[in-house]
């Protein structure tokens, strides 16, 4: 079956609710049984038979099998946000005097979980510069038990060299974790390079319209157990309509996100020439460092990169970014809408600092005009170099 089959047809059973289309939302804790022997029966399959509304309905088992088979893994474990998915994958792996690999470039969260929970109760962890590759090998210790990876990275989109770092860790038994939620499923395959443990902050593009928080951990078949017993235990269920939401926001990601690709494509170029820019940092630009491991590895480019501009304060930033249009000055993204928002990745790095020439913006790119969001940066432009 070919992607777009996939996305439209993938944990649906019109069949089996009366011809509707998609499954209806179960809104549920107490699920009642027939029989002693029908609810002892239900435990046995938790990932079929509903048995208690925390360990999913029929409404979170179509959207986990529709995430597993866009991703191209066994199974998935929907949860509560991104970070959610993140901690629930971490502590999979938490115990004390593990050691535990985490590109320098991951989402800020994913630190202060290492930072603030992980290393309190033990766990040694070790960040790495996100283009160190085969590299890593030298960072591996008898201890090690995962490596934790996102490509790009968060705000500086940094490529990983993922199949060169899944090779080394997996010669020592190390798992390889991935936040994938830039590529979404369907720019970047984790599975066929290797990833063990594939993490999507659905929030963004898989419900795509900025009014749900949930994340999806999605496993191969040797670490589908382990992820599911750290997510019974910690309790982070998504909730039904959440669930439904993302459900409805796949079915459309693939021509969602083509749009998102060839929108951000052509603001980044324009953006290329502007005077106020320094460089943009965005992987699907020849120019751009990581262009040849996109190419190789990806299969599209998300709406969402960086910019960093010419040398001026946060004040002449912030003349700019207020007062746009379409631009929204918010957290988050992956949404139809675009946003726009000052960043700063010097604060978010130890192994590798970050030098940049000036400061760094974040945009996300979306499904507007192209010819609107070009001139309302322009007239952004306009203010910044009156500030000035
Ligand atoms: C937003 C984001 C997350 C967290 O998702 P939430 O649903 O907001 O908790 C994780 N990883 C990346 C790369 C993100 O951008």
């Amino acid at each position: 079956m070919k992607e777009d089959t996939i996305l439209v047809t993938a944990g649906r059973d019109p069949h089996a609710h009366d011809g509707v289309v998609n499954p209806p939302v179960y809104h549920a804790s107490t699920i009642l049984f027939p029989s002693v022997a029908a609810m002892h029966e239900a435990h046995k399959q938790p990932f079929d038979s509903p048995s208690y509304g925390r360990l999913g309905t029929a409404t979170t088992f179509a959207l986990e099998k529709a995430v597993a088979a866009a991703e191209g893994g066994y199974r998935s474990i929907a949860v509560s946000s991104g970070v959610a998915a993140i901690n629930t994958a971490l502590m999979s792996f938490a115990k004390s005097g593990a050691h535990l690999l985490i590109a320098d470039s991951v989402y800020f969260p994913t630190r202060r979980f290492c930072e603030q929970v992980l290393k309190p109760l033990g766990v040694k962890i070790d960040y790495f510069d996100p283009l160190i590759g085969k590299g890593i090998e030298a960072h591996l210790r008898p201890e090690t038990v995962a490596v934790f990876l996102e490509s790009p990275g968060s705000l500086t989109f940094e490529v990983q060299d993922v199949p060169a770092i899944t090779a080394a860790a997996h010669a020592r038994d190390v798992a390889v974790l991935l936040d994938n939620t830039w590529a979404s499923p369907l720019f970047f395959k984790p599975f066929e390079h290797g990833v063990d443990i594939s993490i999507q902050a659905a929030t963004k593009y898989i419900v795509g319209h900025a009014d749900v928080m949930l994340g999806v951990v999605t496993t191969t078949e040797k670490w589908h157990h382990k992820l599911w017993k750290t997510a019974r235990l910690l309790g982070a269920c998504p909730g039904p309509d959440d669930c439904y939401l993302a459900l409805r926001g796949l079915r459309t990601l693939s021509v969602r996100l083509r749009q998102h690709q060839e929108n951000a494509l052509h603001i980044a170029r324009w953006l290329q020439q502007r005077p106020e820019v320094s460089r943009v940092l965005c992987p699907a630009l020849p120019e751009d460092p990581g262009h040849a491991i996109w190419k190789r590895d990806f299969l599209g480019a998300s709406g969402l990169f960086g910019v960093v501009l010419k040398p001026v304060s946060a004040a002449v930033v912030a003349a700019m970014l207020d007062d746009m249009e379409f631009f929204g000055i918010g957290e988050s993204w992956g949404g139809y809408e675009s946003l726009a928002i000052p960043t700063w990745p010097e604060k978010c790095r130890s192994a590798v600092p970050w030098e940049a020439e000036g400061p760094c913006l974040r945009l996300h790119i979306g499904l507007e005009d192209v010819d609107d969001l070009m001139a309302d940066l322009k007239k952004g432009f306009e203010r910044l170099t009156r500030a000035c």
